[in-house]
């Protein structure tokens, strides 16, 4: 409780003396200029890359493009449900909970776009999070230590 009060101190002074700073935006976004790679800000390099990829990797860039965009995109459209619900005074009722499935499914349908840009299936993938997470956790219940203490090679 002492170490909470002193940390949340230390926080509110740090804070404080940050907004006395000038932050110059414009060193900012030079910086952002450049440690941009080059497949991400130029198309012919991005294009390159792609091809690249597809050519000599085998990797199926359509699928995996289209799975990363719409997991990410479909998971902010879950997380806005609940936002709205947790946050904003949205019941949580079953025409929400619907929206909240319909909103899973949309994420399953880009799921199954990775699998078959992976050349796997949902049963390998579940099968791998689950000895993943016994050898991460092997009494079988969840412990902090070990979540915040995993072996090297445990993502
Ligand atoms: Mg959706």
């Amino acid at each position: 409780m002492i170490t909470k009060k002193r940390n949340l101190k230390n926080h509110l002074r740090d804070l404080n003396s940050n907004m006395t700073q000038v932050i110059d935006t414009n060193k900012y976004i030079e910086f952002v200029r450049q440690t941009t790679s080059p497949a991400s800000s130029d198309f012919a390099q991005l294009l390159t890359r792609l091809t690249e990829l597809e050519a000599t990797a085998d990797a199926d860039v359509p699928r995996l493009l289209t799975a990363s965009l719409g997991m990410s995109a479909e998971a902010g459209e879950f997380t806005e449900v609940v936002k709205k619900i947790f946050l904003q005074g949205k019941p949580y009722n079953e025409d929400n909970a619907f929206h909240l499935k319909r909103e899973l499914g949309d994420i399953c349908w880009y799921l199954a776009q990775a699998l078959m840009a992976l050349d796997t299936n949902f049963e390998e993938i579940l099968k791998m999070n689950y000895e993943k997470l016994s050898a991460r956790y092997p009494e079988g219940t969840f412990d902090v230590y070990r979540s915040e203490n995993r072996v090297e090679g445990d993502l």
